[in-house]
């Protein structure tokens, strides 16, 4: 089987690829982290992506398929991958659909985690930390408020939000992924691959969506 999960930042959309992958028994491959593994590593991959990946800007297609597809045609990959973070424009799907066709599969199910704008925005922009000397503590709005806000309940220290964190870094990173996400959507919805889950709630709810999804999925092409 071959998945693609698709996601706003805040949707949880690696967690479940994770949870996903390993209760399916897909290999999860997710670009970002490749992309991080070949920066620590100062490879020549990373070297060409960290100075896009540094500016919040999407690494060149030409790289990013490359990197994709020789991994997908490794031996780990043939029983069937959760991909994440891929695809992110269309000719990256185009080129994905090119490739699993010749490898005589294709992609069964495009799940695309959908969560309101302003859930989003509470959990994207609710994560404080304490500027104490050595303290270190974290806190988010939503999950592990501190007693009194602002404040830090370990040291008393004031407690400050990293700037990826505040308000309009976070307007801005949303309006950009939304616009690329959404053609991926109308890309996938043309072939009828296309399965919007409410991504709100727990966790373990929005998985029990996915699989009851997958579940509808497999059952209509058991029939076909
Ligand atoms: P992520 O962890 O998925 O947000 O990815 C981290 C960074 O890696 C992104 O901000 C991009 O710079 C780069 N990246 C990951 N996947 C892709 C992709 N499919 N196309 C282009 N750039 C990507």
């Amino acid at each position: 089987m071959q998945l693609i999960l698709l996601g706003l930042p805040g949707a949880g959309k690696g967690t479940q690829a994770q949870l996903l992958a390993q209760q399916l028994g897909l290999l999860h491959i997710s670009t970002g982290d490749m992309f991080r593994e070949a920066v620590a590593e100062g490879t020549e991959l990373g070297k060409r992506a960290q100075e896009f990946m540094a500016a919040g800007a999407l690494v060149p297609d030409e790289v990013t398929i490359g990197m994709l597809l020789a991994r997908i045609a490794r031996p780990d990959a043939a029983e069937g991958i959760m991909l994440d973070g891929f695809p992110r424009t269309i000719p990256q799907a185009e080129a994905l659909d090119a490739a699993l066709a010749a490898q005589g599969r294709g992609i069964d199910a495009v799940l695309y985690i959908q969560v309101p704008e302003e859930l989003l925005m509470a959990r994207l922009t609710g994560r404080w930390s304490c500027t104490g000397a050595g303290c270190g503590a974290i806190y988010h709005e939503l999950t592990n408020p501190p007693a009194v806000a602002g404040k830090c309940d370990k040291c008393g220290e004031a407690l400050s939000q990293r700037a990826d964190d505040r308000p309009e870094t976070v307007t801005n990173r949303l309006a950009t992924n939304r616009a690329w996400t959404e053609a991926l959507a109308e890309f996938y919805g043309k072939q009828a691959k296309l399965h919007g889950i409410d991504g709100t709630g727990a966790p373990a709810d929005v998985t029990s969506r996915l699989l009851a999804a997958l579940e509808a999925v497999s059952a209509q092409s058991g029939k076909a």
